[in-house]
């Protein structure tokens, strides 16, 4: 069967197994185009919806501190010798950034293929437009934003002083990276380490069992999220920016349908098939939540559960891909910088293009796992590329503003997968991948 038919079994599969699920997003969708805000403002049923969304959000998001800490302690202290630890990690560092590279790449690839941008035009008056090309014809770079970013992912006081910086748009990255030093202390201290990596197994286990209970109201949450999305967003606003949209889309399943079938056929023997079906779950409440780090536990549940990850590995490379490899995001946020240049009819040296990729990597991993995040760091990347503040850009940012959230759950499923497929390619390089159990679907254990 060719691949992309393969591809496609294998989330009908997933499918199959997950009705409940797959129903509340299709629903979800279907009631949102049908009862869409009136005249741009939710009504008391969308309200009402928000908040049974929002509850659900906050309900698993409350697990994934204790999930992140506990997971990435026992993952690296469980590696016992450093240089396992470090073979592992470096394998890490470099999946992640290969498949985030190759998103950057396939975003300004779609920018300049399709260039959403320039239908974009007719909403920018020629007086904005000579403002902000002279502006960025003067450019110096804004190396200052540049740095920040990275210093405000380094953990500091402000991670045990609650009143400073308080952002949980960094903290997270933050917390992993203070819980990883940490973490390797552990394991480099020996037997003594004993009793806090059995703390924190329990604290893993406690963590896993909340995630099941909260997992039989994922139906009704998984509903309102979606429902909420695309009320809000609406067909209206799709209706304008649909080349954009289409060029995002696009990217997104190249990544999601031709990039991770290649790297896993080329550095690992597993179907692309059998890993989809067994992280659909995962996908599904990626796409609903449009939160990673919210997915985490799903996430893990399905790659231990059924993709046959070993416990290992998932509980140190999982947590990880959910807070800092976001691929998806770079890929959206390079094609959206291009797509503000466009439509400000803005030529882009060859060098910009490499900094807006740089700065897309950075950005994208600086951004926690929650809806909008990349959102959020865009700015960052207008400014250090361009040299533009938002406010500057501000007719089209808030066109990308308007149609985001659905774009997010597009992305963040994305985000997702391609955790699963660096911790599954790293499990079968380690040994540590469990053949059977993947291509057994029979025995495979409920995750939702
Ligand atoms: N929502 C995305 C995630 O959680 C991040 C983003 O692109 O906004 O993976």
């Amino acid at each position: 069967m060719k691949l992309h038919w393969q591809i496609l079994v294998a989330l009908g599969l997933g499918i199959k197994r997950n009705w409940h699920i797959f129903l509340a997003l299709l629903g979800g969708v279907a009631a949102g185009i049908f009862f869409p805000f009136q005249a741009g403002e939710p009504t008391a049923f969308h309200d009402f919806m928000f908040l049974i969304g929002q509850g659900f959000i906050r309900l698993i998001q409350m697990v994934v501190i204790p999930l992140v800490v506990s997971a990435i302690i026992v993952g690296i202290a469980s590696m016992g010798d450093s240089k396992q630890l470090g073979k592992i990690g470096l394998k890490m560092v470099l999946y992640y950034t290969f498949v985030t590279v190759t998103a950057v790449i396939i975003g300004l690839s779609m920018a300049f293929i399709i260039k959403p941008g320039e239908s974009l035009q007719p909403f920018i008056n020629k007086q904005e437009q000579t403002a902000v090309q002279e502006k960025v014809a003067q450019v110096e770079n804004n190396k200052s934003n540049v740095s920040n970013l990275i210093l405000n992912m380094l953990p500091g006081s402000s991670l045990t002083n609650p009143d400073a910086d308080n952002q949980s748009e960094t903290k997270l990255v933050q917390i992993i990276i203070a819980v990883i030093i940490f973490g390797c202390a552990f394991a480099f201290i020996g037997d003594i380490n004993r009793p806090v990596v059995s703390f924190f197994e329990s604290v893993f286990a406690a963590t896993m069992k909340v995630t099941d209970w909260l997992m039989v109201v994922a139906m009704p949450g998984i509903f309102s999220l979606t429902f909420y999305a695309v009320s809000k967003g609406g067909l209206e606003t799709i209706k304008e920016l649909w080349v954009y949209v289409v060029a995002v889309l696009l990217g997104l399943a190249i990544q999601l349908f031709v990039t991770y079938p290649l790297i896993l056929k080329l550095f690992s023997k597993i179907k692309t098939t059998a890993l989809y079906s067994a992280v659909a779950e995962a996908m599904m409440v990626a796409f609903g939540t449009a939160s990673s780090s919210a997915t985490l536990p799903v996430t893990i549940a399905c790659c231990e559960r059924r993709a046959g990850i070993s416990s290992k590995i998932c509980s140190f490379v999982l947590p990880l891909g959910a807070t800092m490899n976001m691929d998806g995001t770079a890929l959206f946020q390079s094609l959206a910088v291009v797509c503000i240049a466009q439509a400000y009819d803005v030529h882009l040296s060859f060098l910009s293009i490499i900094l807006i990729g740089v700065l897309s990597i950075i950005a994208s991993s600086a951004s926690a796992g929650i809806p909008s995040a990349g959102l959020i760091t865009l700015a960052l990347i207008v400014q250090g590329s361009l040299g533009l503040s938002i406010e500057q850009v501000a007719p089209i940012y808030v066109l990308i503003f308007a149609i985001d959230r659905i774009l997010d759950m597009f992305r963040t499923v994305v985000n997702v997968t391609s955790d699963t497929v660096v911790a599954s390619i790293i499990a079968s390089g380690e040994g540590e991948l469990d053949y059977d159990l993947l291509g057994n679907q029979e025995v495979w254990k409920e995750v939702v």
